[in-house]
């Protein structure tokens, strides 16, 4: 059994005494616990980031940027045991564990270019002798909390940019898959960051409200589902802080009848099921303008029909299971409820054969509702698991209507071969991530990833140049080296001259 600890000023703590259970969802099995912080944790947590901060700060960029990349090559180093960590409590493939360490690496990569990131602006005699220049400073201690879906990527989007741009980091991770943190934790220490810089405090919502009114931490990252997102957004503003809170989705795929149905089928069942459907990125929603649908629905049922489903550490299994038990049932629930509100059931994932037997493991094979009615539950819920609805619409502008009629924003696709129809998508789409022939429009780490609407609170998005601006703030100096002409006292407001 393993004891998932916290890491506080370089070390790992056990703290206050409560604890959770975590669970291997192939089998369903509890394969440890993990702490969870007091208040009292978190405090030191916070105390220990507080006075490695100005330290912190002061280090040269060139420093700086010299320990990310140790890190980047530790990390690139321990890639394998990371993906391991993070099949073994979430229950993703192994090598779909591994395209996630991939994905968070890209970031630190970013990162490690921060000298040139950091650079300001400087105006030569903005007036007489007077010179301007802009700089961007680190706010101090910032957090982050991260959901269980991506253990290391969601946090590998936060703390890189923030600890580079010179912040002590105070990580929150989620209590269901807490393992990859501590591993992350101790291969910043062998690439040489100063303890208190990166922290992690596992927990749940006594450690989360405990960050969001802690009077120094300036800023909080979230990621995860909208209503604790909006709670996070609301409760942190309230306490003076600076927040950035990415909530859930709802994604559409719309499919233009030019478009390639093979291509499309491939992409839908790829961003429909990888991950189990337990990505934010996940295409949720097929949106088939007649009259391709009976056509697509085939391609795709074929292709479901053959995915291989089985423990993330088997290499043969293309699909593991759902992170919970409580998470599978709510999940399998929508299967009844899409028939009730008169979608048809194509593939029935509660049917679908798991390698290796299905034991106690918390599985629900890949499932396709077709003819799902817009605006039901089925079809406007995030279900966050492998269930694809298929929803038949007759043009363009009523799918359009239908994507922009959604209460998220995260991300869409569309698949055309019509570049005039995809320029139109692209501009008309209320929605933040926008793939054309690309079913996970996930943005590379040189731009930022975030949604609209319910899909983000807060106006920054994370990694990229929003997310060294959300963790800096910017400072302009005006100066003068006297001379003798200076003119003496003026109490005119002054101006350029
Ligand atoms: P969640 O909202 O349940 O948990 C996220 C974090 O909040 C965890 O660290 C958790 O411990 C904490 N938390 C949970 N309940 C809380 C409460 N009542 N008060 C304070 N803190 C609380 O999300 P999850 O189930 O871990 O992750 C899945 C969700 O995350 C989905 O909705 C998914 O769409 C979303 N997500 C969004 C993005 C994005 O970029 N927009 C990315 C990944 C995941």
């Amino acid at each position: 059994m393993k004891s998932v600890k916290h890491w506080i000023n370089g070390a790992l703590t056990d703290g206050g005494g409560r604890t959770a259970e975590i669970f291997n969802p192939a089998t369903g099995e509890v394969s440890g616990h993990v702490a969870l912080a007091s208040a009292a944790d978190v405090d030191a947590a916070v105390a220990a980031a507080a006075a490695a901060f100005p330290a912190w700060r002061d280090a040269s960029l060139v420093k700086r940027a010299q320990v990310l990349f140790r890190f980047r090559e530790l990390m690139d180093a321990h890639r394998d045991e990371l993906a391991a960590l993070i099949s073994a409590e979430h229950g993703k493939v192994h090598a779909d564990a591994l395209g996630e360490v991939a994905r968070g690496l890209e970031v630190v990569e970013f990162a490690c270019g921060i000298p040139h990131l950091l650079k300001g602006g400087f105006s030569e005699g903005v007036s007489s002798r007077v010179d301007s220049y802009s700089m961007r400073q680190p706010l101090g201690v910032v957090a982050g909390i991260t959901p269980f879906n991506f253990p290391a990527m969601v946090p590998m989007w936060m703390f890189p940019v923030a600890i580079a741009c010179g912040n002590a980091f105070v990580l929150k991770p989620s209590e269901r898959d807490p393992s990859a943190s501590l591993l992350m934790a101790r291969l910043w220490q062998e690439a040489g960051l100063p303890d208190g810089v990166f922290s992690v405090v596992q927990g749940d919502k006594v450690a989360v409200d405990r960050l969001l009114e802690h009077p120094d931490v300036a800023a909080v990252s979230f990621v995860g589902s909208t209503p604790i997102a909006r709670y996070v957004y609301e409760t942190g503003a309230a306490h003076g802080k600076r927040v950035q809170a990415l909530g859930g989705a709802k994604n559409h795929m719309l499919v233009l009848p030019d478009a390639d149905l093979d291509l499309v089928a491939d992409a839908a069942v790829s961003a429909g099921f990888g991950s189990a459907g337990e990505r934010c990125m996940a295409i949720s929603v097929v949106l088939a303008v007649d009259p391709v649908g009976d056509e697509l629905v085939r391609k795709i049922v074929e292709r479901v029909e053959r995915l291989v489903v089985g423990p993330g550490d088997d290499p043969r299994s293309e699909m593991g299971p759902l992170v919970t038990q409580a998470h599978r049932d709510k999940v399998a629930s929508y299967l009844d409820l899409g028939v009730e509100e008169g979608a048809k059931l194509v593939v029935d994932g509660r049917e679908t054969a798991v390698l290796g037997g299905r034991g106690s493991g918390f599985w629900l094979g890949p499932t396709v509702l077709d003819h799902v009615p817009v605006g039901s539950r089925t079809h406007t819920e995030e279900i966050f698991g492998p269930v694809l609805s298929v929803v038949r619409v007759s043009s363009y502008e009523e799918g359009l209507r239908v994507i922009n009629e959604g209460v998220y924003g995260n991300g869409t696709a569309i698949f055309t071969n019509d570049g005039g129809a995809a320029r139109r998508f692209q501009h008309e789409v209320e929605v933040g991530m926008v793939g054309i022939n690309v079913p996970i429009p996930v943005p590379m780490a040189f731009y930022s990833f975030g949604g609209w609407k319910s899909s983000l609170f807060g106006d920054t998005h994370v990694h990229g140049s929003e997310g060294v601006h959300f963790y800096t703030r910017g400072k302009v100096v005006t100066s003068r080296w006297l001379d003798p002409s200076h003119g003496g006292v003026n109490l005119g407001f002054p101006t350029n001259g």
